[in-house]
């Protein structure tokens, strides 16, 4: 551990940032690899090797062996505990806070209901929050917050448009954070910060363009595409609940005939058959019984839709579906990817689903990534 209290993020130049990062996603990389990735000269390698070493970020490792192709190449290793970054996950009652070392992963969690939804009483706990955490983390260099919301702005200074479970409107949510905290501050949504981190240091490492279906109690989806996480217009780009799959059918809680939120949502599963909880609607429905396998099929076929009209749209490498609501759609793979391919243009690459198991600490995580992201 490197205890130097007054230490801040330093000022990184491009070539720097994009060697560190390929050592962050990668855990470790030889100079040969990271050569070829980033395009530039052994000879300028060296010399950010060095710098990145002497920022205390990396170390250099042993020389790996290339058979038949010149000398061994060393190898830059990312110091984990160089540097960390605190997220939190607003809810409409709790705040789940997170730490990440430098390589993303979680090494400290912790929980607090909200005093009130009064906005300067929330930052307020995020300042004495991160106040508690600073002694056993003290390198900790910037802050990430995601909650369900719409969220726009400059990199840095996003605000919250709307959020409905806090009762917030247009509220500039970073300025704030970072006011209370001293520290870079970025902001998100909640699914669009935990695709962002998939992308970077999860189950979507290695793909430029992916999309990320969150189930639950509602559907959302997260975009990257070109390596950038989509942003949208206004905040809310993935916003698949309501397309329509269906033209008849029963009706979503806003009155739409055959939407997604009437057929995948855990509510709507729920409300086709009244009275039974999902998780017995999907273990009777494994069993065989017909009534069950109707809703858990028509479950599928929706999601199946929306996966597809993202994928004709985006032309997607790879989709993630996560949440609580993760078991209907591991109901059946085989029906899923059946629903996707009759959904999509034959011409179209459908591509791999990963269904990724959900802990909802995940959004922490995803908060702190996001904090890694900004200063990345
Ligand atoms: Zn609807």
């Amino acid at each position: 551990m490197l205890h130097t209290p007054s230490w801040s993020w330093p000022t990184l130049h491009d070539a720097q940032r994009s060697v560190l990062l390929e050592v962050l996603m990668h855990g470790s990389r030889s100079r040969a690899e990271l050569a070829h990735r980033t395009g530039m000269s052994r000879a300028s390698l060296s010399r950010l090797s060095r710098d990145l070493v002497d920022l205390g970020f990396v170390t250099e490792g042993e020389a790996q062996a290339r058979p038949g192709r010149g000398r061994p190449s060393e190898t830059l290793r990312v110091r984990a505990d160089a540097a960390q970054f605190a997220g939190f996950k607003l809810t409409g009652d709790a705040l789940y806070a997170a730490v990440v070392d430098l390589s993303a992963t979680v090494i400290d969690t912790v929980e607090h209901p909200l005093p009130s939804r009064e906005i300067d009483d929330v930052v307020d706990l995020i300042g004495r929050v991160l106040e508690e955490m600073k002694p056993a983390h003290p390198r900790i260099s910037a802050v990430g917050v995601c909650l369900a919301g719409d969220v726009v702005g400059a990199e840095g200074h996003r605000r919250i448009v709307g959020s409905h479970f806090l009762g917030w409107e247009n509220v500039p949510l970073a300025d704030l954070v970072r006011a209370r905290t001293g520290l870079a501050t970025e902001i998100g949504n909640d699914v669009q910060s935990l695709t962002a981190a998939h992308h970077w240091f999860g189950a979507g490492k290695g793909a430029s363009s992916l999309a990320l279906i969150g189930l639950g109690a509602g559907i959302g989806a997260g975009l990257v595409v070109g390596d950038e996480p989509i942003r949208g217009a206004h905040g809310h780009p993935g916003k698949v609940g309501h397309l329509r799959v269906s033209d008849s059918g029963p009706t979503c809680d806003r009155g739409h005939v055959g939407c997604v939120s009437a057929f995948v949502t855990i509510p709507a599963v729920e409300r086709a058959l009244e009275g039974l909880p999902f998780e017995e609607i999907l273990r009777r429905a494994s069993e065989g019984d017909e009534e069950c396998s109707v809703v858990v099929g028509a479950a599928l076929r929706a999601l199946g839709v929306v996966i597809a009209n993202l994928v004709s749209i985006v032309d997607i490498e790879k989709v993630i579906i996560t949440g609580e609501g993760l078991p209907i759609a591991a109901a059946s793979p085989g029906l899923l990817n059946a629903a996707v391919a009759e959904a999509l243009d034959p011409a179209a690459e459908a591509p791999p689903i990963d269904l990724h198991p959900f802990q909802f600490a995940d959004y922490a995580w995803a908060a702190a990534v996001s904090a890694v992201r900004l200063v990345l």
